[in-house]
């Protein structure tokens, strides 16, 4: 294609409102432009190129191992939504509207209730099953904080696919072959990424892992273990028990500890470490239908809660910090809580860390008094709250964990009977009895990828894309116009070569070779070809994008030669790169 004929309206500023290097560049690249409001964007014609080609991958990738690609109505009735009961649950990313004759609808965030509603219609016997049907369609959100461009979009496109089974087993085997279909498609891309254990919700189990891309700016925190390959999401992720050897205490029973709130300044009052002591976080839980309640979380004093965590243990969707006049009504003094002498009125839950904890110091529940020598209970139910830290130990070998962050760009999940039960998606197996089938989930963020590749692959002049994302894989550039043995070189070698590979033709007679470069930079196709005043000599420059590496090439009478030449470097060079 011909530079000169393309809408690619690339800018040196640095749009104000955008921090990350992937909403950068991508803006001032002429991929992408703000539609108008937040977190919707249009796709400009590189933008588009990007996108296919990285739709294509996915589709390639879920095509050979048999998945179907489907595409559902955008527009989804709200009595679907009602039927699984997330219709009032999904709270306000969920865009809620009506048509002229007053039916309620939703725009799809995401299709679990429309294609279990396709193939309760179409599937009736074990005969039928398995199944896996996907789309790549776009899906909105109204997400509390759209941000950082393709990353956090309220308009999003999105992969997300849906398995249909006889049974448990059937879809575990889905779930296995899905992640090693992700796994291909995120390496097809060129990506670093690490498949990690993710949080389930009330599911729970292993039932669900995400697939994160390695980059400072990823919104989630990963743990990581040092030695071996486990990795999960912070909200999931697990430890091994952390050492406690407690010190013996100077004092027992009921201490006078006034203005002694902080852990930092119990553990100092009772000369002990913060391992030694235990602390309350106390949280209002706010539960589906609108209830609350208060819950004391028991933990470690030199342990954090984990929130995710903690709403599972109990079932909530979220929590709240719980205030100090909530806690008044229930009697309970803020800085001095303790799980000791509790009405059955309040829910406390006590974290995995405290198992087998004794001589430790805690709020004793009266203003200005801690207690010290207290054990926790043996016959109690454990939950694990606590965010995993760096230095924790890995619960499958012992090493070290650490902390990375990560883009999230795909999550597969073991759903069950979650959907099909209530919207009685059902088939009649051997025996013609009717069960529910079990089903397995699965998305990736495809605009979210664009994103996510420029965070890993770029430098402080522009994109760099990689070899399967580029929008191009060549472009050659006429140094100038003017010079007419350059220009008929250039014209000759895109005519020839622009059938076998992807090129774009920066042919722009006004431009200066320096804009044009600077363009080839931000663009970041990763092959130039400068077609310059070389030319007289017999020598034209194959510019690598990634490295800045430039090789020359002669060329001779016959230009179809010197296009086979560049052809093979390009081939060769790609290879070596990987
Ligand atoms: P996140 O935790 O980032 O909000 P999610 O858990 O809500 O994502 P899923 O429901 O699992 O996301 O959606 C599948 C995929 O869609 C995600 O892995 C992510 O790559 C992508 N995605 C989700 N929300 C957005 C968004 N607002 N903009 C762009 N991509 C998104
Ligand atoms: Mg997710």
């Amino acid at each position: 294609m011909r530079f000169s004929k393309l809408l690619i309206p690339t800018v040196k500023e640095v749009p104000s409102d955008a921090q990350l290097p992937s909403h950068i560049y991508l803006l001032r690249g002429g991929f992408i432009q703000n539609a108008g409001g937040s977190g919707l964007y249009n796709f400009l014609p590189l933008g588009k190129r990007v996108l296919d080609k990285v739709r294509r991958v996915v589709k390639e990738e879920l095509d050979r191992v048999g998945c179907q690609e489907v595409s559902l109505a955008f527009v989804t009735p709200a009595s679907l939504w009602q039927e699984s009961g997330r219709y009032e649950k999904y709270g306000k990313e969920l865009l809620r509207f009506k048509d002229r004759k007053e039916n309620e609808f939703v725009l799809g965030p995401t299709h679990e209730e429309m294609m279990v509603n396709l193939v309760r219609q179409s599937v009736k016997s074990y005969k039928q099953l398995p199944q896996h049907l996907y789309q790549i369609n776009w899906k909105f959100r109204d997400e509390v904080r759209p941000r950082y461009g393709l990353m956090r979009g309220r308009e999003f496109l999105m992969q997300d696919g849906y398995s249909f089974h006889v049974d448990e087993t059937d879809m575990k085997r889905e779930f296995a072959l899905m992640e090693e279909t992700y796994k291909r498609i995120f390496r097809r891309l060129g990506l670093d990424f690490r498949v990690v254990e993710a949080d389930s919700g009330a599911i729970g189990g292993s039932g669900s892992k995400e697939f994160m891309v390695l980059a400072e700016s990823g919104e989630d925190t990963l743990v990581v273990c040092k030695s071996c390959d486990y990795g999960a999401n912070i909200e999931a992720a697990k430890r091994a028990a952390p050492a406690y050897t407690p010190k013996p205490l100077s004092q027992e029973g009921k201490v006078a500890t006034p203005g002694t709130t902080s852990i930092e300044a119990v553990a100092r009052f009772f000369d002990v470490d913060a391992t030694q002591t235990l602390k309350i976080v106390a949280k209002e839980a706010h539960f589906e239908g609108g209830k609350s309640e208060i819950v004391l979380f028991a933990l470690r004093g030199d342990d954090a809660l984990q929130e995710v965590k903690a709403c599972n243990a109990v079932g909530a969707d979220d929590l709240s910090d719980a205030s100090e006049a909530q806690l008044e009504a229930l009697g309970l003094p803020a800085g001095y809580l303790g799980p000791v002498g509790l009405s059955d009125e309040v829910k406390i839950c006590f974290d995995e860390a405290l198992r087998g904890a004794t001589a430790m110091v805690c709020g004793a529940n009266e203003a200005g008094y801690h207690i010290a020598g207290y054990a926790v209970p043996e016959d109690i139910t454990f939950v694990d709250i606590a965010e995993v830290r760096e230095g924790d130990r890995c619960v499958h070998c012992g090493a070290e964990l650490t902390h990375t962050k990560g883009i999230e760009v795909g999550h597969i999940f073991q759903l069950g009977t979650r959907y099909s039960e209530p919207l009685k998606c059902e088939f009649l197996d051997e025996n013609g009895k009717a069960k529910p089938m079990v089903m397995g989930t699965y998305g990736i963020g495809v605009s979210r990828l664009l994103a996510a590749i420029i965070e890993q692959h770029h430098d402080d002049k522009g994109c760099i894309w990689t070899k399967e994302s580029a929008p191009f894989t060549l472009e050659i550039i006429l140094g100038d116009a003017k010079n007419e043995r350059a220009k008929e070189v250039a014209e000759s070698l895109y005519e020839v070569i622009g059938d076998r590979i992807e090129v774009l033709y920066d042919d722009r007679a006004k431009e200066r070779f320096g804009a044009k470069m600077k363009d080839f930079e931000l663009m970041g196709i990763p092959f130039a070809l400068i077609v310059g005043k070389g030319v007289n000599d017999g020598k034209v420059e194959l510019v690598e994008r990634a490295n800045g590496e430039r090789h020359y090439l002669e060329i001779g009478d016959d230009l179809a030669e010197t296009a086979e030449a560049l052809l093979a470097t390009i081939a060769d060079l790609q290879s070596k790169r990987g």
